[in-house]
């Protein structure tokens, strides 16, 4: 049997460009190495869309005109050595999709942290303007499900350096590189600069009539814009104003979008979300919007009603006095300086988990300043005890529970509980969002 399409991996994108392609009349198969999912089983059953779990059959595989790799599957696994071998054309799902994105268009926001953010407030300020626009990639659907069953004028994604890979012809309307630090190295030969070239990626195709937002004040992206090989618009974001630029900046009491015929000011308290980080995600998805014609007066009016979201820098509640906050989708020493930056009371931080590597030093400045008492969670905390032991009291605890009794006997009326781990939650938790369930129940029962 030929196929036109061969789908490794079948979870949310896998099953979106599966769908897309059957729709399209491409003969399609989906083959997973692990289990596929019941609901997108069920799916694909449903559509009468052939696969395989459990197995790869190599004479199937082989048969493709093109294969679309899910973002999970590296290169170096034996069944894409064998598609690479073949010179069998490999995409990503959002590459696929885009050849039936018919003349939308799109906002693909990627970085090491505030994609979901970013992309979530884009959203809401198309939104609440009227545009025809959905929300896709990690959050929501698939690029490739939300054209297959409800295609929309506007389609903000959010995008990580695995969904970049083998990128040729998708070519965003803006395109938004948010930071770039340490993370992930694993996929990228534990080299950094891999990991910058590879977020450097969402520009491959764009032209002089897109734009691209880049974060003037991270080293990454500054000293690297030589990965940049076409010519689209740049704008840049920064704390600064950069008068030669075109782009974001904050002064004193406000953000001002610096445009070549016009100048938006937008004034700080407009901006319902806390913290330096968050005036980097604002400012971008601000020129997103301006880009694509939303009213500033729109904008200003919108950023206000923009809530956060849950396990990022969420207040939970306050307890005589101490505040609780989850910031569980701090997964890295990156999103923690951003946290303990934005602090303004005294705080004990809970910190841990499966470290990736971190060099703590990176926060020790900011505990030293900020930070009352660390309780460090999981099941090695060796690393957090050596580093911060000499500078703030450091206790351990094997459960959430246990972190928030201690937490909370540490703090004092008018201080705060801070759980921003800066490490993966799969040691004790199945993921963040369970990792953040867990400390807000833990909290709840005080
Ligand atoms: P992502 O989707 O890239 O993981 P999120 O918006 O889910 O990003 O945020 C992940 C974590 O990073 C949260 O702890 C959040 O508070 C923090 N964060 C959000 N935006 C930024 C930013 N621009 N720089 C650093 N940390 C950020």
């Amino acid at each position: 049997m030929n196929y036109d399409i061969v789908i490794l991996g079948s979870g949310e994108s896998g099953t979106g460009a599966a769908l897309l392609a059957h729709q399209q009349g491409l003969k399609t198969f989906v083959s997973d190495s692990g289990k596929i999912p019941l609901r997108y089983k069920d799916e694909l059953e449903k559509a009468q869309i052939p696969f395989e779990e459990s197995m790869h059959t190599l004479d199937i595989i082989l048969s493709a005109k093109e294969v679309v790799k899910s973002p999970g599957i590296p290169d170096t696994v034996p069944v894409m050595q064998e598609v690479i071998n073949k010179k069998i054309n490999v995409m990503s799902e959002i590459e696929f999709a885009y050849r039936y994105k018919a003349d939308s268009k799109i906002v693909a926001i990627t970085g090491t942290n505030g994609k979901t953010t970013t992309a979530t407030l884009t959203y809401h300020l198309f939104k609440k303007a009227d545009y025809d626009v959905s929300l896709v990639g990690n959050v929501g659907f698939s690029f490739a499900r939300q054209i297959a069953t409800q295609p929309t004028a506007w389609y903000v994604m959010e995008i990580s350096s695995f969904q970049l890979d083998d990128i040729k012809i998708f070519r965003p309307d803006v395109a938004v590189i948010l930071n770039i630090t340490a993370d992930h190295l694993d996929r990228y030969d534990y080299k950094l600069d891999n990991y910058i070239q590879a977020k450097f990626k969402i520009t491959t195709a764009q032209t002089k009539e897109d734009v691209l937002v880049l974060n003037l004040d991270d080293q990454n992206i500054k000293n690297n814009l030589n990965y940049i090989t076409t010519n689209p618009k740049i704008q840049y974001i920064s704390m600064e104003e950069q008068k030669s630029k075109t782009g974001a900046f904050i002064s004193e009491n406000e953000m001002v979008l610096s445009q070549e015929s016009e100048r938006v000011t937008i004034s700080k308290d407009k901006i319902s979300l806390n913290g330096k980080h968050n005036q980097y995600n604002t400012m971008a998805a601000c020129i997103s919007a301006r880009v694509a014609e939303v009213r500033a007066e729109k904008i200003r009016e919108s950023l206000q009603s923009f809530q956060s979201l849950e396990h990022r820098m969420e207040t939970v509640v306050s307890i005589r006095g101490v505040e609780f906050i989850n910031d569980s989708k701090a997964t890295n020493l990156n999103s923690v300086w951003y946290a303990l930056e934005s602090m303004k009371k005294k705080t004990v931080l809970i910190l841990g988990g499966v470290d990736k590597g971190n060099d703590y030093s990176e926060i020790a400045e900011l505990v030293q300043d900020k930070v009352k008492a660390i309780v460090a969670l999981g099941v090695d905390t060796k690393a957090i005890q050596e580093h911060f032991r000499t500078m703030v009291p450091v206790l351990e605890a094997g459960s959430m529970e246990e972190a928030v009794a201690s937490s909370y006997e540490l703090a004092a009326k008018g201080e705060c509980v801070l759980l921003s781990p800066a490490c993966a939650s799969f040691d004790l938790f199945k993921n963040y969002e369970d990792r953040g369930e867990q400390f807000k129940v833990a909290v709840k029962n005080l």
